[in-house]
């Protein structure tokens, strides 16, 4: 595996000769104010000592990993999101260990959550919204242009950088379909076309993840929100969607969300489609930045 934490923050791997290589240690970085907590860990503004680049260094402790049994699960998150490079998904720069914590060396996102700024909010406005979705839809073309599927987008896995830009930040359930497609069956050249087919076709869970948070944006509560579980189940099955008067969002606003939230995943507009959709196309800024 050729692993980030030989890399420096602020270079590219390309970037990084090979007498340059390095391991990293907690000594090799400031420690600074605790950003979060998470169910793992804790995160923390950190400086690189040698180049000074702001980082946040998030902390997990081994014992808690093992018992949760998410081990592989990091192992998986480390090895995408380190090869990853896009302005809308947290960079990923390394990783090292000692005997109790495993530490991400991760980028900092300035502006911490988005779920926060969407409580505080209750909801976006159209303009935003767009921004948003136009932004995400772009960062996952390029994850699945390298056969990586997130499934997992939502408001909480968001961050947001210094300039207003989102972040994808957790890789946790994401997979990369060509190493699996390789794990079932050791080359793709024997795979029939209807296995093919349901590999590729894995990505478009994204698209439904991106449908839902979509609404969530413009209404403040997810489309398929119920008391029960079981309700909530019955009305994803169903597509059973409904848009409230208020928050007023405009008919085309509504269009997008109804051709990405459709049962049969091969109907789902692609993400290239969901780009050129007058709603994307009439209120997003092309800078991916919502101004405040
Ligand atoms: P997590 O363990 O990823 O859920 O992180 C816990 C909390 O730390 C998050 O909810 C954020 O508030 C904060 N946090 C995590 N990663 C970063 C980051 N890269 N930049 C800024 N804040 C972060």
């Amino acid at each position: 595996m050729a692993i980030a934490s030989e890399t420096h923050p602020e270079k590219d791997s390309a970037e990084v000769t090979a007498t340059e290589k390095k391991r990293w240690n907690l000594n090799d970085f400031d420690i600074g104010k605790p950003l979060g907590r998470g169910k793992f860990g804790h995160v923390y503004l950190a400086r690189e000592k040698r180049s000074n680049h702001i980082v946040a260094l998030k902390v997990l402790f081994k014992s808690q990993l093992k018992q949760s049994q998410v081990e592989h699960q990091l192992r998986r998150e480390v090895e995408i999101q380190s090869h990853l490079r896009n302005p809308n998904i947290l960079r990923l720069y390394g990783y090292f260990y000692d005997q109790k914590r495993v530490y991400l060396i991760l980028e900092y996102a300035a502006k911490g959550e988005l779920y926060k700024e969407l409580q505080r909010c209750k909801y976006f406005n159209e303009k935003r919204a767009a921004t948003y979705v136009a932004s995400l839809a772009r960062a996952l073309i390029y994850c699945h242009g390298k056969h990586v599927i997130h499934r997992d987008i939502k408001p909480e896995n968001l961050l947001v950088g210094a300039q207003g830009e989102l972040k994808i930040a957790d890789f946790g359930w994401s997979v990369h379909t060509f190493n699996r497609r390789r794990t079932m069956c050791g080359t793709l050249d024997y795979l029939p076309p209807e296995m093919v087919e349901s590999v590729e076709h894995d990505a478009t869970v994204d698209i439904w993840s991106l449908g839902v948070l979509c609404y969530e944006f413009l209404y403040g509560v997810p489309p398929f929100e119920a008391k029960e579980h079981s309700d909530t189940y019955r009305r994803i099955m169903l597509v059973d969607l409904k848009f409230p008067s208020k928050p007023v969002v405009s008919s085309s606003g509504k269009d997008l969300i109804s051709q990405m939230l459709v049962k049969d995943s091969s109907e789902r507009l692609p993400l290239h489609k969901v780009l050129e959709h007058p709603w994307i196309v009439q209120n997003a800024d092309p800078s991916g930045i919502y101004k405040l």
